[in-house]
């Protein structure tokens, strides 16, 4: 497949305005100025694009979400923040090709009729925010943005938003916070974002590469994004892969290419001709797929039919070196550190798991502990908690119970027990005065 959106990866000084303009950039923009915000929408979902954040949700259906009759502001967010373990192809969309963002930015912000826009970025970004914020200053110099663009009457600000560097903000209400100067605390839904989000106006958010496909819809037609992939599941992907693989790296591809061609072609197979065990197919936060799945297809509905997500192209690789045992301890760390706080079973489930895991990799393993495991996830999940940490934790952990079980019973056969606590000496000896225990 032609790159589309990694196009001006390797081209020369390719970060510049007119660099992007001799390559076609911000037809799209003026063209949408002329088919009006209702047929931009349309046009999106006729090319059937899915959010390249995570959910893969319609990206038209969401545009269409926003009341029509709303009397005040609304706003575009296109959400840069990039914190899932594994992920890195937003940031090399920005680095090679920022007015591809800012174009999507623009045109999707005309589609809901908001004014303004943010694009919204880790604090740890600073060179990509540096990046993107002189892309904007030279789109408005050139009067693809501000007061009254290329003479069509509508206005359009676009700021980058820095936040200060956690996970949770990446997640589409606690960006929202974030926004409005608050703790990145998620919001509880409905109302969802597109009826009340950032200063309780409706707003949509979209990732970056998400919105980078909208320029190219908007020039070469839906027909064109659909032809590319497979029905419902449209369009070019950017999947990232690390690991224990031999080349590392974004590779742009085709929705429904199999993991195999991902990981043996284009990443050049598991490193030191070494057997592929498992991996993750879209981040920390998908469920595990092992070896025996490699063949699955990498877009959003095969992914579900295997149990797993596409989310954000993450592709993490494992070698038959590797000890799930303490792949399972490592994710547990790093959402239990990255909890917001706010639910019971997010807050005290993902501390129960590192802790669970901890002593299990310690060698003080327990007998009972896989099912303790299974039934923490169980209760962290499925709708349990304000916003999807909980399933973010609790799938891939269980995940790796469930498939690797064998790993963690060989561990606990070999464990030793703890050392005993010495009880503490209460203040009162004998039974608990007022309770008659
Ligand atoms: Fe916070 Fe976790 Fe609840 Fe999300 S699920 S709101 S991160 S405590």
């Amino acid at each position: 497949m032609e790159p589309v959106l990694l196009r001006a990866r390797g081209v020369p000084d390719s970060r510049s305005i007119a660099t992007y303009l001799a390559a076609g950039g911000y037809e799209g923009w003026k063209k949408a100025l002329g088919m009006g915000p209702d047929a931009v929408t349309k046009e999106v979902l006729d090319s059937e694009l899915r959010g390249r954040g995570g959910a893969g949700f319609p990206t038209g259906r969401k545009w269409s979400f926003v009341p029509k009759d709303h009397p005040g502001p609304r706003y575009l967010v296109c959400n840069a923040d990039e914190s899932e373990p594994g992920t890195f192809k937003d940031r090399e969309i920005i680095e090679y090709d920022p007015h591809q963002v800012v174009e999507g930015v623009a045109i999707a912000s005309f589609a809901i009729k908001a004014n303004t826009a943010y694009i919204y970025i880790r604090g740890e970004f600073v060179r990509w925010a540096r990046i993107l914020e002189d892309a904007i200053a030279e789109a408005r110099q050139r009067g693809f943005l501000g007061k009254n663009v290329m003479g069509s009457g509508f206005d359009l600000d676009v700021w980058v938003h820095r936040g200060a560097g956690a996970y949770i903000c990446g997640e589409e209400t606690a960006l929202l916070e974030s926004i409005e100067g608050k703790r990145g605390f998620p919001r509880l839904k409905p109302p969802f974002p597109a009826v009340v989000g950032v200063f309780g106006q409706p707003t949509v958010i979209n990732n970056v590469e998400t919105l980078a496909c909208v320029p190219h819809i908007i020039v070469r037609g839906a027909a064109w994004f659909a032809s590319i992939g497979r029905p419902k599941n449209t369009g070019p992907k950017l999947f990232c892969v690390s690991g224990h693989v031999n080349r590392p790296g974004v590779f742009e591809l085709p929705l429904g290419v199999t993991f195999r061609e991902i990981i043996e072609e284009h990443a050049g197979g598991v490193r030191g001709g070494r057997q592929l065990k498992a991996f993750f197919p879209g981040g920390s936060s998908a469920p595990i797929l092992t070896a025996a799945e490699v063949d699955t297809m990498a877009d959003f509905d095969a992914c579900a039919a295997a149990g797993t997500m596409l989310g954000s192209g993450g592709i993490i690789v494992f070698d038959d070196t590797v000890d799930m045992v303490d792949v399972a301890d490592n994710v547990a760390h790093f959402y239990a550190h990255e909890s917001c706080g706010q639910c019971t079973p997010c807050r005290e489930g993902s501390d129960w798991c590192m802790d669970i895991l901890d002593r299990i990799v310690a060698g003080h393993g327990r007998p009972a502990d896989p099912d303790t495991l299974l039934r923490i996830c169980r209760f962290s999940s499925a709708g349990m908690t304000i916003c999807p940490l909980g399933d973010a934790f609790a799938l891939p952990i269980s995940s790796i119970v469930n498939k690797y079980r064998s790993e963690f019973e060989r561990r606990i056969a070999s464990a030793t027990p703890l050392p005993q606590k010495k009880q503490p000496v209460l203040p009162w000896a004998g039974p608990c005065p007022g309770f008659g225990i």
